[in-house]
């Protein structure tokens, strides 16, 4: 344990930093590739609750999985869109948190190559990542299944609105999915094909606020050990990776983060 004695707003960044954050901040510093991947934990402080924890508010009253699932989209549009506009609704004014920013930072110092995600809520890319592979896909837009058509976040809300169905749909009266991935969806390939490449190349992973349990997103982190390179794990709770993380941190995100980056130089790798 730390034994700063500094209390209010400040006694984070002034804490003595945890032998973890050190030995990370030397892997990072050493090291040719450096890729994030990140899940569910990140939005958390961004006011997005983490489905598979308990008293989640709108995931408390249905079954996500059976119900944000392709064949439900397909049978019943209404029941889909009753579940998922509530929570397309939710998204839509959420913010970046410290942790979406720490890593804008780390990329912009030349010392983070992409950030992989699982999180389909838009907060990297309003964040700033430039390098970003969103394996689970976005609401950043809908499209039309029958002839394919494309629309914006705001105009699927706009439609969603309007319709007397609650079910948002193209002109052609077909009705919009999502462009994330729904149960029952294959992963998009070429993203994971990216994510594969990324996690093979690099050095060292930082796997951040994800339980790593979704598969196949799951099996990235020992794509990287396999290949040679170092897991850091940086999340609540326990996941099946600990045993082969070289680093572990069990702590807030955004303060892990926060003190990860304090340690970096401005420019160590430029
Ligand atoms: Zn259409």
């Amino acid at each position: 344990m730390s034994e700063a004695t500094a209390t209010g707003p400040w006694a984070a960044a002034l804490a003595a930093p945890s032998p973890g954050i050190r030995r990370l901040a030397d892997l990072i510093e050493g090291a040719g590739s450096v890729v994030a991947l990140t899940g569910a934990g990140v939005s958390v402080p961004s006011g997005i609750p983490d489905f598979r924890s308990p008293g989640s508010g709108i995931w408390e009253a249905v079954d996500p999985m059976e119900v944000a699932h392709i064949d439900v989209f397909r049978r019943e549009p209404e029941r889909f869109w009753t579940f998922y506009g509530a929570r397309f609704s939710a998204l839509e004014d959420r913010q970046p948190n410290g942790a979406h920013r720490a890593l804008v930072e780390l990329e912009r110092r030349g010392m983070l190559d992409a950030v992989i995600t699982q999180n389909i809520d838009m907060l990297h890319r309003r964040a700033g990542t430039r390098e970003l592979v969103e394996v689970h896909g976005s609401i950043a837009e809908a499209r039309c299944l029958r002839c394919t058509r494309r629309y914006e976040a705001a105009e699927v809300r706009a439609r969603l609105r309007a319709a007397p169905d609650g079910v948002p749909r193209c002109t052609c009266r077909s009705p919009l999915k999502p462009d994330v991935v729904l149960f029952g969806e294959l992963l998009p390939e070429r993203a994971m094909a990216r994510a594969h490449g990324l996690c093979e190349r690099a050095d060292v992973l930082l796997c951040i606020g994800s339980s790593l349990e979704v598969h196949p997103v799951a099996a990235l982190p020992l794509v990287t050990h396999r290949a040679g390179g170092s897991v850091a794990v940086i999340t609540r709770g326990p996941t099946p990776l600990d045993a082969q993380a070289v680093v572990r941190l069990d702590g807030d995100v955004v303060a892990e983060l926060e003190a990860l980056l304090s340690l970096l130089g401005p420019a160590a790798r430029v």
